[in-house]
């Protein structure tokens, strides 16, 4: 579960968030919506300690993320965060991809993270592309392998941001089937996306973000055929 309280974060003298708060649940997934610069990115990215906050607290089943205490390498190794750019290891295999940080971190022999690595590769549905580099796959085969990797890590929790936007339609599909395939299987994830089909379909709970607030926590049905904030409505009203 995440329990996010009262944060406020600058970048210098601009307020980035205002007072967030959010409560997810284990198992829950939220998507986040919100016009360009609303603060979804900084949000997230507080999430797992990416980004300091100025006041208010974060916490990741019970760990107070920014106490100068916390292990954030520990608590990374059990977020896995999906960013619209692949950030796959352009010199490696995809396979040696994903093996890397099992390896690393969690201390797994060879064999044992090449195992991990075909499980969830084939999990993502690209097992056979497992002895290209990066490169060589389509944009949705190299998203879906940055989820392959992000999964053998054994995360508890999965941060998105706008794991999409960088796609062309076909693979877009693709990607989106995979974690529809994360959610059903109880996965607690906070999704940056502007897919307002697969929110409708796999979110528990819709966020709607401007200037840095929250203004609005509802389900799907509700917040897309009665959202309660006028500030919602409009945001629909130009994007459907
Ligand atoms: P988008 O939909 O475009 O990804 P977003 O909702 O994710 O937007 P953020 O990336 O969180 O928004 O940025 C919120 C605001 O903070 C923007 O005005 C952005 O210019 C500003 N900002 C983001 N990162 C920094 C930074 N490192 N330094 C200064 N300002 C920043
Ligand atoms: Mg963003």
């Amino acid at each position: 579960a995440i329990s996010i309280e009262k944060i406020e974060k600058w970048y210098g003298d601009f307020q980035v968030l205002s007072g967030v708060s959010l409560e997810v649940r284990g198992g829950e997934v939220v998507v986040i919506l919100g016009p360009s610069g609303s603060g979804k990115s900084s949000l997230i990215r507080c999430v797992n300690g990416l980004e300091p906050i100025s006041s208010g607290s974060v916490r990741v089943d019970g760990v107070v993320v920014h106490d100068r205490k916390a292990n954030l390498d520990k608590l990374r190794a059990e977020i896995g965060f999906v960013f619209q750019q692949f950030n796959l290891y352009p010199h490696m295999t995809v396979r040696a991809n994903i093996m890397l940080a099992p390896m690393k971190v969690r201390g797994l022999s060879k064999a044992e993270a090449n195992d991990l690595a075909v499980e969830q590769l084939t999990k993502v549905g690209i097992a056979e592309q497992a002895d290209k580099h990066p490169a060589k796959l389509s944009g949705g085969q190299q998203q879906r392998a940055a989820i392959a990797r992000a999964l053998a890590m054994k995360p508890r929790i999965m941060l998105f941001d706008e794991p999409t936007s960088a796609l062309d339609a076909e693979m877009i599909r693709e990607v989106l089937d995979v974690m529809t395939d994360l959610a059903q299987g109880g996965m607690t994830m906070i999704v940056v996306t502007h897919e307002l089909a697969f929110a409708r379909k796999v979110a528990d709970t819709i966020v709607y973000m401007e200037a840095g607030e929250i203004v609005e926590v509802a389900p799907p049905a509700q917040f897309f055929d009665a959202p309660a904030d006028p500030r919602t409505s409009r945001f629909l009203s130009q994007i459907i």
